[in-house]
């Protein structure tokens, strides 16, 4: 096996923050993305770079796995919360509760900015290559979501609107979940999120529209559809062969509560990079790195699912009452004792709703195949 090529299967930005700390550490890198560029899952549309879960600012966090900026990256320290009987909750903090990214083709989306950066150390890129059987020597698979946990229902457009952010929690307009309403510099992302009764998604979108242009009146100009879906699993083994290390969303790396998983992405790109460089084990840095909040994040959706509409009403008011609202939230996302406990309770109730039978096959060597790797705990595959 060449020890210092590494053959990356997807250009999102796990595979991408893998290629580009990899080449950075002379590799010969070569991703292989069945798109003709980076971003072609997104239209354009604003994810929020969640800022937390975590004491480390996600600016520090970024520069921390050899990432620098060169895309559109807004902190934003004003963020307005709807809650299921209309009252509105405005959340002012002084470290951004987020940052906005782009995802998407456009020119300063984070997808190209990441591929900018891997270019500029050498990564080569094979467009247009969906890639079904596993190269030889060593591999990183970053091939995205291939079930559906909760999916989402938006629209980007042109507004004249001034710049807002607004999080809708209500069970009538947003399952389990929430909507969104995000405008920066006249472009707006809208949308919806569920985490059940994924059929009616279009009605959920007509009522959630409703409803935020009655509370934030904003136009709709060139309005471009979107759909998309998170998967969210847990595994005891994140290696096959010793040699294909399954990162991102692909390896189940999400947030069980809202879907912020762009952390967890990069992350686990940036892990697969340092095992393959110095030898430590993947699973180990998994383990350590990401898997707790994982798992924390699991217990956070299942008592976010039983709040119902008067507990989102209850945790909003909660929220506007503290004196730190980033401080609260990382509390909720720190692993406990009692987290441990709901985590327990959670993982036996947790389903995926929607599976890809893509691959169902037994001890087969496509890039899909979960099965042989090691024990399977919570898998949507099998
Ligand atoms: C509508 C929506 C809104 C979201 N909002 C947020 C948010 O606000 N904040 C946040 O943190 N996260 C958000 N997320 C989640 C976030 O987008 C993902 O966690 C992140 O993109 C996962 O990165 P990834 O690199 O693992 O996979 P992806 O970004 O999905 O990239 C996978 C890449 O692999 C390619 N590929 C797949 N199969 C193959 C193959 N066989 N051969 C070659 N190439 C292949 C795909 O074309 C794609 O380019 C959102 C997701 C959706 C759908």
């Amino acid at each position: 096996m060449n020890d210092k090529r590494v053959h990356i299967i997807g250009a999102g930005p796990a595979g991408l923050v893998a290629a580009i700390n990899l080449a950075r550490a002379k590799y010969e890198v070569i991703v292989h993305e069945q798109k003709k560029d980076v971003g072609g899952r997104f239209k354009g549309e604003y994810q929020g770079l969640e800022n937390w879960s975590s004491d480390e600012d996600a600016l520090d966090f970024l520069n921390r796995i050899g990432v620098f900026l060169n895309f559109c990256c807004e902190p934003i320290r004003e963020t307005h919360f709807c809650d299921p009987f209309h009252s509105v909750v405005s959340v002012k903090t002084k470290r951004p509760l987020f940052y906005l990214v782009e995802r998407g083709t456009m020119e300063w989306t984070l997808d190209q900015g990441l591929k900018r950066q891997a270019l500029a150390e050498g990564v080569e890129f094979h467009w247009e290559e969906k890639i079904e059987t596993l190269p030889s020597g060593w591999v990183i698979v970053a091939t995205g979501p291939k079930a559906a946990d909760a999916i989402a229902k938006g629209m980007v457009f042109h507004t004249s609107h001034p710049n807002i952010c607004v999080g809708f929690l209500d069970n009538r307009i947003a399952p389990k979940a929430y909507a969104y309403l995000l405008i920066n510099n006249y472009r707006g992302t809208f949308a919806t999120c569920l985490f059940e009764d994924f059929p009616n998604e279009k009605k959920y979108f007509v009522r959630a529209l409703e409803t935020a242009q009655k509370l934030f009146p904003f136009d709709v100009q060139a309005p471009q559809e979107f759909g998309g879906y998170i998967n969210f699993f847990l595994e005891f083994s994140m290696v096959r062969h010793g040699r294909v290390l399954y990162v991102g969303e692909t390896a189940g790396f999400q947030d069980a509560l809202w879907g912020f998983g762009l952390r967890y992405a990069m992350l686990s790109g940036y892990l697969a990079a340092v095992s393959i460089r110095t030898g430590l084990f993947y699973d180990d840095l998994c383990r350590q790195y990401i898997r707790p909040f994982m798992e924390t994040s699991l217990a956070n959706r299942w008592l976010f699912a039983h709040l119902g509409n008067r507990g989102y009403r209850y945790f909003l008011k909660k929220m506007a009452q503290s004196p730190n609202v980033i401080a609260e939230l990382k509390k909720n996302y720190q692993p406990s004792l009692l987290k441990e406990m709901i985590f327990q309770v959670a993982r036996k109730n947790y389903r995926t709703r929607l599976i890809n039978k893509q691959c169902m096959h037994q001890n087969c060597n496509c890039v899909w195949c979960r099965h042989c790797r090691e024990e399977t705990e919570l898998s949507t595959v099998g």
